[in-house]
């Protein structure tokens, strides 16, 4: 339709496929599903053992230039993409998204990105610095606690024979409160958890310290959900979560605290990856979203070790990587393919004709205020001008040995001449094809151009290779990133960012992969800094880890991770109706 209706009318428009018949027309069977309603299901995991010998198809990541604050259409590329391929190639296609958080879908960004739903993802109860179970009195030790008595020289089974002394030792984790890094979450934003205080009853004299909340998808836990491989890989993985150091400096982790086997019952449902359909019917998998700066922001390994399976030897698994590809892909490449082994074969590279006049010296972008009209009228210096983004996001595509496919997502504003140049430019910058996409306003019927141009470069030969070796010292991964991704001169550490290094050095924790907490919105540290800055130098204000996770995360400026709402926030808006049950004000 034209002028095309907003994203809820379309998505109200299209009636969904009940979700048993789309788990059939995938090949699903019926025991390997868990159905929510009609349009969800639950896919078990048991799957990857009946499909195990079949051959993975194609793994294609949709990644983007650095970005305006609105969004350049990473995830509508990837619904286009899919649809154009199941619905209009006949290719057996998935795409792979995150979940929508709702701290973001209350406040700006209204419904959720892509079309997926918001699920309530079971969420961790964080753990503080005194447990004090009490030991005698319980029937038995789980395997956990045993294994704690061992390492603390306690050879006994049976809880009545524990001396006082011992039970000191064991329930006294010794735990220097300063050093908490574990905290609770909630899946909101609340600014004024940012900071609180805790511990003020009666019955927890002397215990009173500043803690705070985080949104969900900051956890360690969500960025967990989406690296792990399996229930056992899940449960350990849990399991080295480190929560504080003791006193003596040592490491205290979620297994010390005898939490693993209830965490991993939290997450047993969440593991499973939920099965959705596009507007053409084609398969989503909507599973996990971890944020994209302290975490890795790309959606979960396990949907994407499923949909590869299930889409057979010549069919694509789309997936999408959160923010430009310096952040999102960089993240894909050195820690999402590092933990699945999974090899991409292509990357799509998302631009837009109003991103690049941005980079190109227009004026800035901000959500809710009207474009400026160099964004509505043709003006070609401004889009030249700006390519270099787009060159050096393909250059960064090429360090990885991936061949990259540039999609432009066309807006009724651009102009023919522009897109033209677009693409002209970013061939001759090596992109292995660029093509306009009228996805948005078109459906799958507009992307078949850039489904035909990635089935093309799926058949190159990939040479994928990561970027640093894990071997090398903390400072030096970090160095590598800063240099040949993001074009910095030098990094420069400060001396809280250095004693992280040598602490997590010292306890074992050096040979992890680099999880950068920069800004999207420019490839240095600096927002305002648009098009390819250079000679900047990357200051890094802190280091923390999520072992757990499996990576070490560097700050490049303060992060926060409990975002706030703004002066209106989207729930004004939302509302439900009490007699058709229908939601209301999503957009
Ligand atoms: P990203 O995944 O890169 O953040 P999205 O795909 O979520 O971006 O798109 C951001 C917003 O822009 C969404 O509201 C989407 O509907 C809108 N959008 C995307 N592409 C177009 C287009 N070609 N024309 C108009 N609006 C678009």
């Amino acid at each position: 339709l034209s002028p095309v209706p907003s994203d809820i009318e379309i998505s109200r428009a299209q009636s969904p496929k009940a979700v048993d018949v789309l788990a059939k027309e995938i090949g699903l069977l019926t025991d390997e599903i868990e159905i929510y309603g009609q349009t969800k299901a639950k896919v078990r995991l048991s799957l990857l053992e009946r499909l195990k010998d079949q051959p993975d198809g194609k793994y294609v990541l949709v990644a983007g230039i650095t970005p305006t604050p609105l969004g350049e259409g990473k995830s509508t590329v990837t619904i286009g993409l899919v649809q154009a391929l199941t619905a209009h190639l006949n290719i057996n296609s998935f795409a792979c998204l995150r979940q929508p958080s709702q701290g973001p879908t209350f406040g700006v960004k209204g419904g959720a990105a892509g079309g997926g739903y918001a699920q309530v993802i079971p969420m961790e109860e964080a753990l503080y610095n005194r447990l004090v179970p009490v030991v005698k009195g319980v029937r038995g030790f789980s395997s956990i606690q045993l294994a704690r008595l061992r390492r603390l020289g306690i050879n006994k089974t049976d809880p009545e024979t524990l001396t006082e002394e011992e039970i000191s030792r064991f329930v006294r984790l010794d735990i220097d409160p300063s050093t908490i890094t574990w905290q609770r979450v909630v899946d909101t934003n609340d600014r004024f958890l940012r900071k609180i205080t805790v511990g003020q009853a009666n019955t927890e004299k002397g215990f009173v310290r500043q803690a705070q909340f985080d949104i969900a998808v900051a956890s360690e836990i969500m960025a967990i959900l989406a690296l792990t491989t399996s229930l056992k890989d899940m449960k350990e993985r849990l399991g080295k979560i480190v929560v504080a150091n003791d006193k003596k400096g040592e490491p205290v982790t979620a297994e010390d605290l005898g939490v693993t086997g209830a965490l991993a019952v939290l997450m047993k449902d969440a593991i499973k990856p939920t099965l959705m359909q596009t507007l053409e019917g084609t398969p989503v998998f909507v599973h996990a979203g971890p944020f994209a700066n302290i975490a890795h922001g790309n959606s979960s390994i396990l949907a994407d070790k499923i949909a590869l399976k299930l889409v057979g030897e010549k069919g694509f698994v789309v997936t999408e990587a959160g923010f430009g590809a310096d952040i999102g892909m960089e993240k894909f490449f050195n820690i999402k393919c590092r933990a699945s082994g999974l090899v991409p074969s292509v990357v799509v590279l998302v631009a837009t004709v109003r991103a690049l006049k941005m980079h190109g010296g227009g004026p800035s972008v901000s959500a809710g205020a009207p474009l400026k009209k160099e964004y509505t009228e043709e003006n070609l210096q401004l889009v030249a001008d700006g390519c270099c983004n787009l060159q050096k996001q393909i250059q960064i595509t090429q360090l990885f040995g991936v061949p990259v496919v540039v999609a432009l997502n066309v807006f009724k504003t651009d102009s023919p001449a522009e897109v033209d140049l677009v693409c002209e430019i970013a061939k001759q910058s090596g992109a292995f094809d660029a093509v306009p996409c009228s996805h948005w306003s078109d459906g799958g019927r507009g992307a078949v151009k850039l489904a035909q141009a990635v089935e093309k470069a799926a058949n190159q030969k990939s040479s994928f290779k990561y970027l640093y070796s894990l071997e090398l010292p903390i400072a030096e991964k970090i160095k590598v990133i800063a240099q040949k991704v993001y074009g910095a001169k030098d990094i420069e550490l400060s001396p809280a960012a250095q004693s992280q290094i040598d602490r997590y050095t010292r306890q074992g924790f050096g040979k992890l992969p680099i999880c950068m907490a920069k800004t999207h919105l420019s490839l240095s540290h600096q927002p305002e800094r648009k098009g390819v800055p250079t000679g900047f130098i990357l200051p890094i204000s802190d280091v923390r880890a999520s072992i757990g996770a499996g990576f070490i995360y560097p700050l490049v400026g303060t992060m926060s991770t409990m975002p706030g709402l703004p002066t209106r926030p989207c729930f004004y808006d939302i509302d439900l109706d009490p007699i058709t049950e229908e939601v209301k004000g999503l957009f």
